[in-house]
């Protein structure tokens, strides 16, 4: 079944509250009801964009096209042993029911990623990341509808191109198809992943290394840092953290020695927290045009009550420019500006 909305308010589909309107928007149940809706629905005007929960989405204006939207929910759990358990789970899942659906089943992988806002399908495009764990991790495949042919198809975790925050489906096949559906692979055997900041004393501080006290310690973790969008508009992370040469980010050491730095996969390059760089700018806190820097964590950009998207853009430049000047490091934004 598909649902049309003509000239509807996206508001409360973003969690920056921003006041936008989108031309047409259908929410579609299933990757079958997708295509006969786009196969008998010229589109004429505007592009074509899918939305989930719209936590990471940037409305700069309204949006002239077509919005589709999934709401199919259904997660399938292979009921058959062994240690690898599959688990298919439709786009339109929130994201966290999902997580709560595999720890409730004893399924080891996606804990850490307890909490993020948002929907199934839209994991896999920015890959999304928390304590040391991404979805990649867990992600088998996913099943897509292509925009042009209309046809299906299911895209293997190789082929997906993730990285840091990133996948194909930012890049080369972005705007190009609908994620209708993700497939998953966990683990029956235990294994906690708690080399990431105070998750390991915050748990500890629950009891054993639990399924249920991982999720419990993320949960408490989130809240007590991160602004909640029902109650002031953001989008998590505004900016990715930028990975630099080894070289600048000794010639920065020399300068800050208290620089928070991480390494990556590459030996020669390093990853700098942009909320640091931010924070140390002294944007943090700081206001402008109802566009603000939260004060609990410099990386998150939050709407303190009518901002628009321009607001916030002008915000995020100004940030992007002195940073630039006081450390010459180009930081660049993850949130999706449209
Ligand atoms: P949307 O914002 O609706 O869409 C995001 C992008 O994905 C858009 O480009 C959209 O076109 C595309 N997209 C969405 N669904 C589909 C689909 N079915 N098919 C094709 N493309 C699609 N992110 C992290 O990685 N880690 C965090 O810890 C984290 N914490 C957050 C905390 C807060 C308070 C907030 C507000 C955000 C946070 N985020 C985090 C960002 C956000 O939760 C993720 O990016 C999430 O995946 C967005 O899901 P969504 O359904 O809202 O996607
Ligand atoms: P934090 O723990 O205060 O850490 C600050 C930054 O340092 C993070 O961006 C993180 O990078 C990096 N970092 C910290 N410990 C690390 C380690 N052991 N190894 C590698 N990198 C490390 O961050 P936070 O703001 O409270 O967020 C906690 C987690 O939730 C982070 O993983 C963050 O990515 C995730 N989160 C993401 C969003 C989003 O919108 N994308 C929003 C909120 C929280 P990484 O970001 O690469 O982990």
């Amino acid at each position: 079944m598909v649902q049309e909305y003509l000239n509807t308010p996206l508001r409360e589909r973003n969690s920056f509250g921003i006041d936008a309107r989108a031309a047409r928007l259908a929410e579609f149940d299933s990757a079958e009801s997708l295509c006969e809706y786009l196969a008998r629905t010229p589109r004429t005007t505007g592009r074509t964009a899918v939305i989930g929960g719209g936590n990471n989405i940037l409305f700069t204006g309204d949006f002239d096209g077509l919005l589709l939207h999934p709401v199919g929910r259904a997660c399938r759990i292979d009921a058959r042993g062994g240690d690898r358990v599959a688990v298919h789970a439709e786009a339109g899942l929130p994201w966290d029911d999902f997580v709560r659906l595999c720890t409730e089943n004893g399924l080891w992988g996606a804990e850490n990623l307890t909490a993020i806002p948002g929907t199934v399908g839209a994991a896999p495009v920015q890959n999304i990341g928390a304590y040391g764990a991404e979805a990649a991790d867990i992600i088998e495949s996913v099943e897509v509808i292509d925009l042009n042919t209309l046809k299906p198809s299911i895209i293997a975790a190789e082929h997906c191109a993730f990285g840091y925050r990133e996948s194909v489906f930012k890049g080369p096949l972005r705007g190009r198809v609908v994620i209708t559906a993700v497939n998953f692979r966990l683990s029956r055997t235990p294994h906690p992943n708690l080399g990431y900041g105070a998750l390991a004393a915050e748990t500890a501080a629950l009891g054993e290394p639990s399924l249920e006290n991982i999720t419990e310690a993320v949960r408490r973790i989130r809240a007590s840092k991160l602004p909640d969008p029902a109650l002031i508009g953001n989008a998590g992370s505004f900016f990715k953290n930028p990975v630099v040469e080894q070289a600048l980010a000794e010639r920065l050491r020399s300068r800050f020695p208290e620089m928070p730095s991480y390494a990556t996969a590459d030996p020669d390059r390093i990853k700098i927290p942009a909320g640091w760089l931010i924070e140390k700018a002294g944007w943090k806190g700081v206001t402008r045009n109802r566009a603000g820097v939260y004060e609990r964590q410099a990386l998150i950009l939050v709407n303190r009550g009518g901002a628009s998207g321009a607001n916030i853009i002008a915000l995020a430049e100004a940030i992007i420019a002195d940073v630039q000047a006081k450390f010459g490091i180009t930081i660049a934004p993850e949130v999706n500006i449209w």
